[in-house]
């Protein structure tokens, strides 16, 4: 769907939501038309039976996306826009920028995900709306927390904030529904490192996390570094495969030590090997650094698995996607008897649709946000176990 003048609000004034309808013996949204009725609280609306589609809005960082997901576990779609061109030539995301993309990349993204699911720009079968509100860059979350909430007071559907890390946890959930618990996950992205006991949806225990950079942080600083280019993670990942993994003895910070990482000696190792050896054979410095964060990650992660007693180890964020970190999982796994869980790629990195599947969770289980709902840069996962 081509969105039309005025994007994807035009045309959205016809649909009238008169209280409760698509929300048995609910309250729905009233006054529409006159924006001084609208209800401060919409924490009365009922929750989404199983069968509810909610659309979710991801623009924490460097990806703008929207998705439509039924029941909390089916896809109906999916879409992501990468900024990753944007900030390729300045070796990161910058922040300013990254808002400013998602203002003009929200409207067709989800335009894109609504057609895509068999609804449009009036929001036709979509019954809540659930959107990252935190941890992320101040400028990006509130694009989509706006629009989130426009959506929810034009369609007359509830909507619900969502902690980004929650969603991450979640997206293991969308390809294994049946995955048992305890689980522990390793969510490993650009801007987090954590190590989580799992045992429901909704009941976390952290068990550790990065005291410096994430892991995915590491990576893309590496890569700059050795002249790779933006993100680093792939870059590293591929040319690792063409070298020596024990050329270079890398340090691996707190190895049997407690469950938190550390990657900036780490780096700084490799920054030192490499100013002290020029001719040093970058696949073979990719491939020793790649070896040395990927042993930290799956030493903490099974041996928190063991301790828990987990009965899988799923993985999660975007250095999910790494091939060693992935073979190296599934190996210990199957060596500790236990499962492996490792997402698809395009649910590792960021993406709404766990978001819409977080977003369903927490509807069932505290119900929808306030219109007043703020976003936070530094959102923390809470334990609740
Ligand atoms: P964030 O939004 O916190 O930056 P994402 O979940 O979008 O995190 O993941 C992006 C991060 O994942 C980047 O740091 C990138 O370098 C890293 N990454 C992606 N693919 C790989 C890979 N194959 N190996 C290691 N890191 C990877
Ligand atoms: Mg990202």
């Amino acid at each position: 769907m081509a969105p039309g003048p005025g994007g994807l609000l035009a045309g959205s004034t016809d649909r009238t939501s008169p209280a409760g309808e698509g929300w048995p013996g609910g309250v729905g949204l009233t006054g529409q038309g006159d924006p001084r009725r609208y209800p401060r609280r919409v924490a009365t609306l009922p929750v989404p039976s199983p069968a509810h589609r909610v659309l979710g809005i991801e623009t924490s960082c460097d990806e703008t996306a929207a998705a439509v997901v039924d029941g909390g576990s089916v896809i109906v779609s999916s879409v992501v826009s990468s900024q990753i061109d944007l900030h390729a030539r300045y070796g990161g995301v910058v922040p300013e920028l990254a808002g400013r993309a998602h203002v003009e990349l929200l409207t067709p993204v989800l335009a894109e995900a609504l057609e895509a699911a068999g609804s449009d720009a009036s929001g036709t079968g979509i019954d809540a709306i659930a959107v990252t509100c935190g941890p992320g860059l101040i400028g990006s979350l509130l694009v989509g927390v706006a629009e989130a909430k426009a959506l929810s007071l034009a369609w007359g559907v509830p909507f619900v904030g969502v902690n980004h890390l929650e969603a991450h946890l979640f997206a293991s959930l969308l390809e294994q529904p049946d995955l048992g618990w305890p689980l522990v996950v390793l969510l490993v992205s650009g801007g987090h490192t954590l190590l989580v006991e799992v045992s429901a949806p909704g009941r976390y225990r952290l068990l550790g996390g990065t005291v410096d950079d994430a892991a995915g942080e590491a990576f893309d600083k590496v890569a700059r570094f050795l002249g790779l280019g933006y993100p680093g993670g792939p870059a590293i990942d591929a040319i690792a495969g063409e070298g020596d993994p024990e050329a270079f003895a890398f340090p691996r910070a707190f190895l049997d030590e407690g469950y938190d990482f550390s990657f900036s000696g780490l780096k700084t190792a490799v920054v030192t090997t490499v100013r002290r050896q020029p001719g040093a054979d970058t696949a073979d410095v990719a491939a020793s650094f790649r070896r040395a964060v990927v042993d930290v990650l799956v030493a903490k992660a099974r041996r928190a698995a063991a301790d828990v007693g987990a009965r899988a180890l799923c993985l999660a964020g975007g250095v999910a996607a790494n091939s060693l970190l992935r073979a190296r999982v599934e190996e210990a796994c199957a060596e500790d008897g236990i499962g492996a869980f490792l997402p698809s790629r395009a649910l590792c990195t960021d993406n709404a649709a766990m978001v819409a599947a977080a977003g369903w969770w927490r509807l069932g289980h505290g119900g929808p946000s306030d219109l007043s709902l703020g976003v936070d840069p530094n959102l923390r996962l809470v334990p609740t176990v």
